[in-house]
């Protein structure tokens, strides 16, 4: 028998571990902003083609490499940045294992331009399949310029396996904000296909933020900031008014590494419950310094999650510190920019209520819960509003009210439409009544119908939407004063995507550079005319579909949009209002249900209410 065990050669062993570094053109420029950092530069600007697939290039002004480093920088396990194993427990950089630079010249052509300030001129090195194709001197500024072209091109496999372009430049755009506010004292620029996307200049972390997460966060920050011995948070939370229905801003650093921690996100997300509503989302950007010596530092670099030593610590720590930090805020309310100087400084705006409450406030024992009753945020919790699905658990035990149909197995398949609506539709001509400015109660003959007036507004606009998206467009009408919108930069690109629906669907929204769009006009028929914080709304509404993968773009909108422009509970309605609401609805295909499957109305039969009253055997 021969022998089959072979070497396998240089070429496909680094391909083979390139993989596990670079997965996709995200993780190329994690990588290399990581390293230009790493290197000391104070300005950081990144350019992408075609969502990285054709050309990834971080231009750095950092410390730049000698020509023997350069050279060097692409081995595999080259690094300078660790020397003895003891190192490693005292990482502060954020690269060390030396694979990064490898595995890009592994899976695509590389250039690289670098220069060090006491060097008279820069070297030029190309590689390709991890080959040195030309090396030379080159007149360059002190730095270091890395262009990686055509990611994959000799691994077709995995080339075909990438995504969508507006879904890598999704994923690259992550890692960027994830490098960028890292680092606030550094400016970060990112340019796709010939268009500035974030232009960052330097700043605090506060500005940053803001920079990055948008405008409205300003004036609406915490500041969280915690110092011990084992370990230092820093960072800010958003007021709970800032919470949104969609995760997104949401970020933890260790070290100034972004992790994800589902453990540390339940710290935060519990230190502001009863603050914000349930399915909502706090915006936080925490940093968590600690001894690296207390990390595990094992974990895959290029995964996320991240080993304490004392995990439970940690998450006690963070609990407390963002408490606090509410509890604070809520005492003393953060000023104003357009409050007057001299104001600020009365004692009765500076100062907290009473000293009482300062020593609540301020008495920095990381590990004390903060009992309810000393946080004016401190919400009472409701009497548990009966959830429908409840509603409908308690009607069926008393009595057989039929209400079946909306069967509440699964909530989100559209339940079959009985369409028998016939027998319920011929209420007489009699006054509608709301109640709680919530509900309209119809008389029919059978009974009466108890209808949810946003359930049912939901369900009419969303089959208008749908229709106009099939058919006629929906008229727009011109505002007077067109007014420009901006948008945080992540949120363009969704703007894009879906512009040539929003003007189907009546939405006049026009691009005006620099993240910025001019509102022309808005659906005819529009309810309420806040027109930019419709547009707003939207599209925090949108976001919110968007982390439901299953449904199709267009899908999302046409739900976001009837969602976000019916009239919601609390709105009172005329007698016209409430019979047209109702007529409209019983026009609709599916009258029964939201498109996301809530009822629309119950129905209630006067016999079952006889017999309920006794008053029918
Ligand atoms: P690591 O970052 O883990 O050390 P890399 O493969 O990312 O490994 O980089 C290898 C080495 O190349 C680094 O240790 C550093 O010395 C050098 N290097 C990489 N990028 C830069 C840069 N932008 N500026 C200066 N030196 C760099
Ligand atoms: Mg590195």
């Amino acid at each position: 028998m021969q022998d089959i065990i072979q070497l396998l050669s240089d070429n496909i062993a680094n391909q083979i571990a390139a993989g596990e570094v670079i997965q996709r053109p995200a993780s190329a420029v994690k990588e290399l902003l990581e390293n230009a950092v790493d290197a000391g530069a104070s300005e950081i600007k990144l350019i992408v083609n075609d969502a990285g697939k054709a050309l990834i290039q971080v231009i750095d002004n950092g410390k730049g490499m000698s020509e023997t480093d350069a050279r060097m920088a692409f081995e595999r396990h080259a690094t300078s940045k660790i020397k003895s194993i003891d190192d490693l427990f005292r990482i502060k950089t954020m690269g060390f294992r030396g694979e990064a630079l490898a595995s890009i010249a592994a899976v695509a052509q590389v250039e690289l331009k670098t220069k060090r300030d006491e060097d008279e001129v820069g070297i030029y090195i190309e590689i390709e399949n991890s080959l040195v194709k030309k090396q030379e001197p080159i007149a360059a500024p002190t730095g270091t310029s890395i262009a990686m072209k055509n990611l994959f091109f000799n691994v077709p496999a995995r080339r075909n396996f990438l995504k969508s372009n507006p879904s890598e430049l999704r994923h690259i755009v992550d890692e960027f904000i994830r490098v960028a506010m890292a680092f606030p004292e550094i400016f970060f620029s990112l340019n796709s296909n010939g268009q500035e996307v974030f232009h960052l200049e330097k700043g605090s972390l506060k500005q940053r933020i803001v920079q990055i997460l948008g405008n409205n966060y300003n004036a609406k920050l915490v500041s969280v900031q915690e110092r011990t011995d084992y370990l230092d948070i820093l960072g800010f939370v958003g007021k709970p008014e800032t919470a949104k229905k969609t995760r997104g801003d949401q970020y933890f650093f260790v070290n100034n590494r972004f992790i994800k921690s589902a453990y540390l996100n339940h710290a935060v997300m519990s230190a502001f419950a009863e603050m914000i509503s349930k399915d909502s989302f706090p915006m936080y950007t925490l940093f968590i310094d600690l001894d690296p010596a207390q990390l595990d530092i094992n974990v895959h670099p290029t995964k996320q999650e991240i080993k304490f030593e004392d995990e439970k610590i940690v998450y006690a720590f963070v609990h407390s510190a963002v408490k606090h930090a509410l509890a604070q805020f809520s005492i003393s309310p953060t000023l104003d920019f357009e409050l007057d100087a001299s104001i600020q400084n009365l004692d009765a705006v500076n100062k907290p209520i009473s000293e009482i409450n300062k020593r609540d406030a301020s008495s920095s024992s990381l590990f004390q819960t903060f009992a309810q009753k000393n946080q004016a945020h401190f919400v009472e919790k409701k009497s548990e509003l009966t959830h429908w699905k409840d509603f409908y658990n308690k009607s069926t035990t008393s009595g057989d009210i039929e209400i079946d149909k909306y069967s509440t197995k699964n909530a989100q398949a559209i339940p079959v439409f009985e369409k028998n609506v016939e027998n319920e539709k011929p209420w007489d001509n009699s006054d509608l009544l709301q109640v709680h400015n919530a509900y309209v109660i119809v008389q029919n003959y059978k009974g009466y119908l108890l209808v949810n007036q946003q359930n049912a507004h939901e369900r009419i606009l969303y089959e208008r939407f749908a229709n106009a998206i099939t058919g006629k467009s929906i008229a727009t009408q011109q505002i007077l004063f067109p007014s420009t919108i901006e948008f945080a930069p992540a949120d363009v690109i969704i703007i894009n995507e879906l512009l040539p629906d929003l003007t189907i669907l009546g939405y006049r929204l026009e691009p005006f550079g620099n993240n910025t769009f001019v509102l022309q006009g808005t659906p005819a028929d529009m309810q309420h005319s806040s027109e930019i914080n419709a547009i707003e709304k939207l599209l925090e509404q949108y976001k919110h579909f968007s982390s439901d993968m299953k449904f199709s773009k267009r899908e999302k909108l046409l739900r976001s949009m009837s969602l976000q422009q019916s009239i919601k509970a609390g709105t009172s309605l005329t007698q016209k209002e409430m019979k047209q609401l109702v007529e409209v609805l019983f026009l609709c295909d599916i009258p029964n249900t939201t498109p996301t499957g809530k009822p629309t109305y119950m129905s209630f039969k006067k016999e079952e209410m006889d017999r309920m009253f006794g008053r029918l055997i």
